[in-house]
């Protein structure tokens, strides 16, 4: 055990009894040391030389006598006290250690501290120490230490990848936790068995052309040079990862051509800078080949900033500062438009689009080159920067359409005139044939009165006038009957109600049989539906009409056959009337659905030239077609269609 007594009586230093010239040698050498150099009974100082005192801010009288571990800081002592022990105990011979020694207010101060048994006696151990100042060694190792601690702390933690690779040996030597994140590598293991060929694609589009395991190949060199250096790349990660990276290698001058590889994922960002492109090539394309002129101008100067080739042709210059150059009466072609100068009719719809996001605008323009056209736009607003808003303009060269609108303007003009006078005509055609009828009347049973009460007075030809007048007066009441039931058709609403056709058409037939008494005539039809949707009265009429004239315009001498046949799909059904007779020419199959038009005079044929105008009517307002097929000389086949009520309500 060490004695604990602190600063007891000093043992005694020996004697110096002799005084020989070589002992005077010694004590100058210990005595005038720079080192520090002191004697230890066990513990104890017995003796120090000036260099250790003055180290230890005592005189060696002060010193001598004390414990040598009351001369080392706390911390330290420890390491001291097991040391001694050792030797005391005969375990150890020798103590060499850094340690910190007591200095009060200074710095801390290291010394290098050795011990070396001198002798041992019964409880005694005589010890010479020797001290040297290692104050800045020992610093440099803990800054070292802190250092290194640092870096590592560093090297694990960084979100970067990090491989430190042997470029000689061709193979990883150690990785942080982000390399192995950054490749999809779940076991360090999968990591450290790849090399650089695995680890770099040879080929990839990235670096289209490169061979980059060759390219690779000349960093070795340059590692082994010293040199440090950047590059872009592509690893492999785990599996089909890929990762595109920015890299930096380092060599670690450890060892020879091995260096850190600090890679940086990019991915993300390279994709999203690719899609940015894309997208902005996208928008420049549709720029670019746009029907429309664009122009992006500033609204504070009017001035373009940028526009496409379409708008320097619709302006008719070459250049976007020929543009740039131009002013509202270089190219507005009206003094006024809407009532404001073009100047402030262009700005004022530039407010208008920056405030509402949208507008449109209409003017006529001259062109530089000389052309004036009908320009249509819209305007978009930018209000992003709100000191320098800007607008986009959409410009389009729509004289041709302008001249379309025009043009159909006046054509509906025209054709709202026509309707309003048809409509009157038709107004006009009920009226007179209705106000007609009376006096008509009244005029025919007066004539045929006096032809009964002058009969056999009359001369021959006297006789043939009074029939003159009666065909007359005959022929005008059909035509005055004809014209009445036509407004009629007009002026009547269509009331369709399911009805009974074959029913219907039976009886007609037997109708028309029965006022031709003294005709041989044939009337046929086939598939024709029990009941069908539509107005009675005025289908009838329809089939009255063209039946009758199918049996009026005949052969002469050739007995009448009309058919009537009907086909049905969903939507309608089609019926047909074939005659045998007389057929009409192509050429006037369009005229005889038009009032009035009629093929053939009173006297072959007799008629008024309403009736198919009349059916045509009918067949509208059944939102059906009529139309026909014939020839001169070979029948006629009249069809039409009648929408079932189902698709009429769709
Ligand atoms: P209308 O029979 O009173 O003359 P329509 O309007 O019924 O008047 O017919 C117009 C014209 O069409 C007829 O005058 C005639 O010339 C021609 N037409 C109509 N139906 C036939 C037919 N089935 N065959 C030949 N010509 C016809």
């Amino acid at each position: 055990m060490l004695s604990k007594e602190p600063n007891k009586a000093p043992n005694q230093f020996p004697e110096k009894t002799l005084v020989e010239p070589q002992q005077i040698r010694y004590d100058i050498l210990v005595e005038e040391n720079v080192a520090g150099i002191f004697y230890l009974k066990n513990d104890r100082i017995a003796y120090a030389n000036a260099a250790f005192s003055k180290v230890l801010g005592m005189p060696s009288s002060v010193l001598t006598g004390s414990s040598i571990l009351d001369q080392i800081e706390e911390a330290d002592r420890q390491v001291l006290e097991e040391g001694l022990e050792k030797i005391i105990r005969g375990e150890a011979e020798l103590f060499s250690e850094d340690l910190q020694l007591k200095q009060e207010g200074e710095e801390a101060t290291f010394f290098s501290l050795h011990l070396k048994v001198h002798s041992r006696q019964e409880g005694m151990v005589e010890i010479i120490g020797a001290s040297r100042n290692a104050t800045a060694r020992v610093k440099k190792n803990i800054e070292f230490r802190k250092t290194k601690s640092k870096f590592e702390a560093l090297y694990r933690n960084i979100i970067d990848g990090i491989v430190i690779y042997d470029y000689n040996q061709e193979k990883m030597v150690d990785h942080n936790e982000a390399a192995l994140r950054i490749l999809g590598y779940d076991d360090s293991a999968e990591l450290m068995a790849i090399n650089r060929l695995q680890l770099i694609p040879k080929y990839s589009s990235y670096f289209p052309g490169a061979d980059m395991h060759q390219v690779t190949q000349y960093h070795g060199e340059r590692v082994r040079n010293g040199e440090a250096f950047h590059s872009p790349g592509l690893f492999n990660g785990k599996g089909d990862k890929q990762v595109i990276v920015n890299v930096n290698v380092v060599p670690t001058f450890a060892k020879p051509g091995e260096a850190f590889v600090i890679f940086h994922d990019i991915t993300s960002k390279v994709l999203s800078q690719q899609a940015e492109q894309e997208s902005e090539k996208k928008y420049r394309d549709i720029f670019e080949n746009s029907h429309e002129a664009i122009i992006y101008r500033k609204v504070s100067s009017g001035c373009p900033i940028i526009c496409n080739q379409n708008a320097l042709d619709i302006f008719g210059v070459a250049t976007l500062e020929e543009l740039a150059a131009l002013q509202a009466k270089d190219f507005f072609v009206d003094n006024v438009i809407e009532g404001k100068s073009p100047q402030v009719y262009y700005e004022q719809k530039m407010q208008e689009a920056l405030e509402k996001g949208r507008t449109e605008v209409s003017f006529w323009m001259k062109k530089q080159t000389g052309a004036i056209i009908r320009v249509f736009g819209i305007l978009i607003g930018d209000p992003s920067d709100a000191e320098n808003s800007k607008v986009i303009s959409f410009l389009r060269d729509v004289t041709h359409l302008h001249q379309i609108q025009q043009n159909l303007n006046e054509k509906n003009d025209e054709l709202k005139k026509y309707i309003d006078s048809n409509l009157q005509l038709e107004n006009f055609a009920y009226f007179a044939s209705h106000d007609l009828q009376t006096p008509l009347r009244s005029m025919i049973s007066f004539t045929q009165l006096l032809k009964r009460k002058l009969q056999g007075r009359l001369s021959e030809e006297e006789q043939e006038y009074m029939n003159f007048i009666i065909s007359s007066s005959n022929n005008m009441r059909n035509l005055v009957n004809d014209l009445l039931s036509y407004s009629r058709v007009n002026t009547s609403e269509i009331n369709i109600k399911t009805i009974a056709l074959k029913h219907l058409l039976t009886r007609l037939c037997a109708e028309l049989k029965s006022s031709n008494p003294d005709r041989e005539l044939q009337i046929h039809f086939n598939n024709i539906p029990e009941y069908i949707q539509a107005d009675k009265t005025k289908i009838r009429q329809v089939f009255q009409n063209i039946i009758s004239n199918g049996l009026k315009f005949s052969k002469k001498g050739v007995t009448p056959i009309v058919e009537i046949n009907c086909r049905e799909d969903q939507q309608s059904w089609m019926f047909s009337i074939k005659d045998n007779g007389i057929g009409i020419a192509p050429e006037f199959q369009h005229k005889i659905f038009l009032l009035f038009k009629r093929l053939h005079g009173n006297t072959e044929y007799e008629g008024t030239g309403i009736g198919l105008a009349m059916v045509k009517k009918i067949i509208e307002q059944h939102k059906g077609e009529i139309g026909l097929d014939s020839e001169l000389g070979g029948g006629s086949n009249f069809w039409f269609t009648i929408k079932k009520q189902e698709a009429l309500e769709e």
